[in-house]
């Protein structure tokens, strides 16, 4: 049914009618005539003007209907407007009612539209009860939708309430239990708060005893200070105290040690042969082979009747046997180095870029003499030392002649300041074989020289 209805075609409907309205009012004069085709007018009109309000809201069966009886209407309308539109002009407004054609149309008019006006207004008044009745059962089905709409909105809303109702519930709950616990949180603070105050009262008390003892006993060590300063201001010896910058002495073992500037060199000599007693370098120390320089100039030796100067730096050497043949005093003189890196000192003397050891050739003979017996050396050296101890004099003179002291290597690895002595040797200019006596060394050429037949 509602194919091919529009809302366009409702619309031409009721315009058609208020056309025709418009051209009953213009033709005055045959106005009693149809007063109620003109209130059946009217009211198609309004009826289908609450039609077209209803436009918008989503199709219905009903509203089809209407529609479809609306244009039911638009042919017979049509053809009314045809009809008197053809004495409009003749029965309007504009024309005069003197002349005789304008009264003869009204007669016309008057007679031969009555029937077309009764049989319009019998065919509105059936649609028209038509439509209202429709649009009657349109406003009570609309009526029971909003009914229903409504009803399923109040039991949404009424589930809601109960919903939020429950929710309200639990929430009370929630705030009763928290409100519980924030009240046994309370009370728990409330107690830790006296414990804790009544510990660190107890501490703070107990602290404050210690700070008082700690500070009897500061005063007490105060006064004690006090009473020593007091006696040693009084009764300070100032005859042994050392003024003077001590010497640096450095031994052959690089071992460095202060010696009072106040000693001289008899007491420095005994300093040493006290240090030298056993280890490395004790045989020489014992017969007298070292030598005592100043670290400036290492080319005088220190005697007897030498002045120690205070603050000063002193070297301690060990003579030791040249190791090599012919002598030299370029080449590192230590066993297992033999290094020819060396250096010149400043002082005197060369250190070796290896082994770091100071050697410079000396002038003073080696008493000692080499032997292999390391028993006997150490009988000896006893022998010296007892002697000392028993107050005996011109120890190395007594005792030389017995002595032989072993040249031993290992000791010597443990110097640090050595001097050559000044052994002479005798060498063979031919093939550099050395010799310790000029006899030996005289019988030893003759075997270069050609035999010589008398
Ligand atoms: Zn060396
Ligand atoms: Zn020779």
């Amino acid at each position: 049914m509602s194919v091919g209805i529009s809302a366009r075609d409702v619309l031409a409907v009721s315009s058609l009618a208020k056309d025709i309205c418009s051209c009953l009012k213009e033709i005055g004069g045959a106005k009693t005539e149809y007063q109620d085709l003109e209130r059946e007018l009217e009211c198609l009109q309004k009826a289908l003007t609450h039609l077209d309000r209803l436009q918008s809201k989503k199709p219905s069966p009903t509203i089809d209907s209407i529609r479809f009886a609306a244009l039911s209407c638009r042919r017979p309308l049509e053809e009314f407007l045809r009809k008197i539109r053809r004495y409009e002009t003749s029965l309007g407004p504009e024309c005069t009612k003197k002349s005789l054609q304008g009264q003869l149309d009204k007669i016309r008019f008057r007679f031969g539209q009555s029937d077309d006006i009764r049989k319009l207004q019998n065919y509105l008044s059936v649609h028209l009860g038509t439509i209202n009745i429709l649009l009657a059962e349109h406003g009570l089905e609309t009526m029971m939708l909003a009914s229903e709409e409504a009803e399923s909105e109040r039991l949404q809303i009424h589930q809601r309430l109960d919903d939020t109702q429950n929710l309200l519930h639990r929430v009370q709950d929630n705030i009763s239990a928290q409100t519980a616990t924030v009240l046994n949180g309370m009370s728990i603070l409330a107690k830790v708060h006296s414990i804790v105050s009544g510990e660190t009262q107890s501490s703070w008390a107990s602290m404050k005893e210690i700070v008082a003892k700690a500070c009897v006993s500061t005063q007490q060590i105060y006064s004690v200070v006090l009473d020593i300063k007091a006696s040693i201001a009084s009764k300070v010896d100032v005859r042994w105290s050392f003024f003077q910058d001590p010497l640096i002495c450095e031994d052959a073992l690089g071992r460095k040690f202060p010696v009072p500037s106040e000693y001289d060199f008899a007491m420095l000599n005994v300093i040493i042969r006290q240090r030298f007693q056993t280890g490395p370098g004790s045989a020489e120390v014992a017969l007298g082979d070292f030598e005592i320089t100043e670290a400036t100039d290492r080319s005088s030796f220190l005697s007897e009747s030498s002045f120690l100067r205070p603050g000063s730096s002193l070297i301690m050497a060990i003579l030791i046997e040249n190791p090599f043949p012919i002598m030299t005093d370029e080449v590192c003189p230590m066993p297992r180095c033999g290094s020819s890196v060396t250096r010149k000192v400043d002082g005197g003397g060369r250190i070796c870029c290896r082994c770091n050891v100071w050697f410079a050739v000396s002038t003073k003979k080696r008493k000692a003499t080499d032997i292999e017996d390391a028993s006997m050396v150490q009988q000896v050296i006893q022998e010296i030392l007892d002697h000392i101890m028993n107050g005996g004099e011109s120890t190395q003179n007594t005792t030389r002649k017995r002595l032989k002291i072993t040249y031993n290597h290992e000791s010597v690895r443990a110097y640090k300041n050595v001097s050559l002595a000044n052994n002479a040797h005798y060498v063979c200019d031919e093939c550099r074989k050395t010799f310790k006596r000029a006899a030996h060394l005289r019988r030893h050429q003759l075997s270069h020289d050609a035999p010589k037949y008398i």
